[in-house]
């Protein structure tokens, strides 16, 4: 009788929570979360030998843009709070130095709920204001470099750096761009 009542109800949390990949669907094992085995194969950090101030964690393909979607579309509370630990991982795996002030560019209409998480990992204020003496992170969910060029050269901080999740081209075109 238990084990009835244990599958009826591991059921019904099937249905309100299907155990589902969000990229492929397939159905998660045991301890896997949004993204099965397969999928996490693209989860593999971007690496850079060059001196960059503006860099991502992941390239844009695959289950990465999935993962972008879902940030965008902010249904799951956690996958802000995932994406700004991978950030800060890569902030470390880059020996970036640690930023005075994470720098929110979002207009008030739009909550900047990533930049937000990544300031409390880093234990560092989200202020809106621009300090000659500073070292700024920005936060960006996609990097658009041309953009963030243009923004970084009307910034007023003693040092600019930019982290997004992915760029919006592809890994291997960029060498092109930066
Ligand atoms: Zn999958």
């Amino acid at each position: 009788m238990k084990d009835i009542i244990r599958n009826c109800f591991s059921r019904i949390l099937d249905l309100i929570y299907p155990n589902l990949c969000l990229h492929c669907f397939s159905k998660l094992e045991k301890n896997y979360f949004y993204f099965c085995k397969d999928c996490l194969y693209d989860f593999s950090y971007l690496y850079t030998k060059k001196a960059r101030s503006t860099f991502a964690v992941f390239e844009n393909k695959g289950s990465i843009k999935t993962l972008l979607k879902e940030l965008q579309r902010q249904k799951i509370l956690s996958i802000t709070k995932i994406v700004a630990s991978f950030i800060v991982i890569q902030l470390f795996r880059l020996n970036w130095p640690m930023p005075d002030i994470v720098y929110p560019i979002s207009n008030l209409l739009k909550k900047d709920h990533l930049s937000k998480e990544v300031s409390i990992l880093l234990k560092k204020p989200l202020r809106k204001k621009q300090d000659l003496s500073k070292i700024a992170l920005i936060v960006l969910d996609v990097i658009d470099i041309e953009k963030v060029s243009k923004m970084k050269k009307q910034l007023l901080f003693k040092k600019v750096y930019v982290m997004g999740l992915c760029f919006d081209v592809f890994f291997d075109d960029l060498d092109l761009f930066l």
